[in-house]
């Protein structure tokens, strides 16, 4: 994703209300923030939150919470958020390396991680979201059964985090290479990356994992 600063990003963000502040003093208490104990589900790398908040929309009875590392990106879901606010989102600008001090284990249902940066050199492979080094990190958050779910057109990517899943414990409930031609396809929500790469002809894979 090429970023460009969005002047006045940092601020915009310290003042919206759907911005969790200092999330770190709501480790353990999820609930008693949201005001209710519906699920909840974390995007990590949401961009500008298309997926997000379309699932928002569909699944009222979820709490969505978006993780994105940089203000400029994130304040461009803030801005749809304005056009169509949803009670249900919240967003928080941080590296998804400090989930852990954020989430409680437990309180975590599902983890959706869409097209994330493939990292491809191999010094950099302690980066990609679906390293053994972050697959434990998601474990620390999630409750019993909960779900890493990871959708890419990058095939390298994919296999690596299969080889990752697989060496790490987890168990593979769902895998395609080619999620658009699949029987899988029923109810999935496109990301922003997504329609480009769909557009492009290139086939998305999709895994599902449990520890
Ligand atoms: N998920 C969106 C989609 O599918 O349209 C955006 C995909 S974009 C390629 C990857 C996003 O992940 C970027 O917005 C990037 O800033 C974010 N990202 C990358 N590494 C991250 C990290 N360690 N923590 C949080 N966000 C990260």
């Amino acid at each position: 994703m090429r970023l460009r600063n969005v002047k006045g990003s940092r601020e915009e963000i310290a003042r919206n209300e759907y911005v969790v502040k200092e999330a770190e003093n709501i480790r353990g208490n999820w609930k008693d923030y949201l005001g209710n104990d519906h699920q909840i589900h974390i995007e990590i790398g949401m961009g500008k939150g298309q997926f997000l908040m379309e699932m928002a929309g569909k699944y009222p009875e979820i709490n969505f919470i978006g993780i994105e590392k940089y203000s400029s990106v994130l304040v461009r879901a803030l801005e749809k958020m304005v056009e169509k606010p949803l009670d249900n989102v919240h967003f928080i600008r941080m590296d998804a390396e400090y989930v852990p001090m954020i989430f409680e284990k437990g309180e975590v249902g599902r983890i959706y991680l869409n097209f994330s940066d493939p990292w491809p050199k191999d010094r950099h492979v302690k980066r990609r979201l679906t390293s053994r080094q972050f697959l434990e990190r998601y474990d620390r958050i999630l409750q019993e059964k909960g779900e890493i779910i990871f959708k890419t057109d990058n095939r390298d990517l994919f296999e690596f985090s299969l080889k990752e899943a697989e060496e790490a414990g987890w168990c593979l409930d769902l895998c395609t290479f080619d999620l658009h031609h699949s029987e899988y396809l029923a109810g999935n929500v496109m990301t922003e990356y997504e329609e480009k790469f769909v557009k492009k002809g290139n086939p998305i894979c999709k895994m599902v994992i449990h520890k």
